[in-house]
């Protein structure tokens, strides 16, 4: 169920095959091992915990989440001997929007049944934190935008990035803030990265990192533009609907066929956060009529 690929020595990344391809860490010392982020469905995240304690017989004793949302936090109650880490933000999101989204999925879905939030113990704010494990140096770097609880976590000496969801083939910012994620995409940019693991989707070698911050600032760009054009028009969700994820330069198909829907969403809450509520075209608009007949003639 999850895809398992060696990034470098002792370097581990985790892809899940059931959802939206989310991705998971772990950096493995000779006497303890770190996790960095569950994955969404708890047997997925009992199958890296078996692969780290069993196959390669060292206990799991730090587990990092690089945000609050539930495909990458919601496993920490599987490593209960370990410390949880993250940024002060993710353990004030967890406490209260993450405990009531749990509450809200128990009553409808039986294979969360055994799932507790757990906190982190260990968190951090403006400044980086540093974790050393055998001879690897993780380096926790906040990187906000997709949420304001973002942190991205670098190997020093592979220059190997798990960048959270600071990263992912489409950028998604319904939670999150647009220009936040710009500078922590160009603070990416600058970190001269053998390989970037993004929260969703493949890993990205370094020969591709470049092109694809690159698309992801110009994607950015393409919403802002989007929502200022929506913005002049009387009904903009209208004009928004139809500027599809394509004509901001991304394809539908990326993190499992998610993207069309997650684009949608991102322009709505772009066009939100700057104008407010939508003005939406009444059933019976005298305006739309008149449109109407006039096509006829
Ligand atoms: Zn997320």
């Amino acid at each position: 169920m999850v895809q398992r690929e060696r990034v470098s020595d002792n370097v581990y990344s985790f892809q899940s095959e059931v959802y939206a391809q989310v991705t998971a860490g772990a950096v493995i010392g000779p006497n303890w091992a770190v996790v960095i982020d569950t994955l969404a469905i708890p047997e997925e995240t009992l199958e890296i915990r078996e692969f780290i304690e069993r196959d390669l017989e060292v206990p799991v004793r730090y587990v990092i989440n690089t945000h609050y949302h539930a495909d990458h936090s919601w496993g920490n109650c599987f490593f209960p001997g370990a410390t949880i880490i993250a940024h002060s933000n993710c353990r004030h999101l967890l406490e209260t929007i993450g405990e009531a989204s749990l509450s809200e999925v128990k009553k409808h879905n039986n294979s969360f049944r055994h799932v507790e939030i757990v906190t982190p113990h260990i968190t951090f704010e403006e400044n980086n934190l540093n974790l050393r494990v055998g001879k690897k140096t993780l380096t926790m770097i906040p990187l906000p935008g997709h949420s304001n609880d973002n942190i991205g976590i670098l190997v020093e000496e592979d220059r190997v990035l798990f960048a959270g969801d600071a990263f992912m083939p489409m950028p998604y910012i319904v939670d999150g803030d647009l220009d936040d994620l710009v500078t922590s995409i160009k603070k990416i940019g600058k970190m001269g990265l053998e390989n970037v693991i993004q929260g969703h989707g493949d890993i990205v070698l370094r020969g591709e990192i470049d092109a694809a911050l690159k698309e992801d600032l110009s994607y950015l760009s393409n919403l802002r533009k989007a929502v200022r054009k929506a913005s002049r028009r009387k009904y903009p969700l209208e004009v928004l609907d139809e500027i599809d994820v394509e004509s901001c330069g991304k394809s539908r198909v990326l993190i499992g066929g998610l993207a069309a829907e997650l684009h949608k969403r991102n322009l709505r809450a772009l066009y939100r956060k700057q104008y407010g509520e939508p003005l939406i075209r009444p059933l019976e608009d005298d305006e739309y009529y008149d449109e109407e007949e006039l096509e006829e003639d």
